[in-house]
């Protein structure tokens, strides 16, 4: 391969590869992060299931956390949900949160 051959090489073969890569893992992310995955409340102990909207996504991904209200009607504790728990919780660490 010239010199000058490289960089043409690069943006029609690499280039698209690595945008590829990064919108799978930004898409895989926002997936991970809607969920479902599970809480317990801290209150009465009801597990609940979670699947994010869209804002609760954007409050995790702005503030680094999202309330959630417990589904128990003699509960409706908010329940403070950190983006690291979640975090945490999905690579199999013990946390508040999780995928089971
Ligand atoms: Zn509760």
């Amino acid at each position: 391969m010239k010199t000058g051959e490289w960089p043409m090489w690069y943006s029609i073969y690499v280039e698209p590869r690595i945008r590829e890569l990064e919108s799978k893992a930004t898409s895989n992310a926002m997936s991970m992060l809607r969920g479902p995955w599970y809480v317990t409340c801290d209150k009465c102990g009801t597990r609940l299931r979670v699947e994010l909207p869209a804002e609760g996504i954007e409050s995790l991904l702005r503030t680094g956390n999202v309330m959630i209200e417990c589904a128990n009607p003699n509960c409706r504790h908010k329940i403070e949900i950190h983006l690291r728990d979640l975090i945490k919780g999905y690579l199999g660490h013990p946390s508040q949160v999780f995928w089971v």
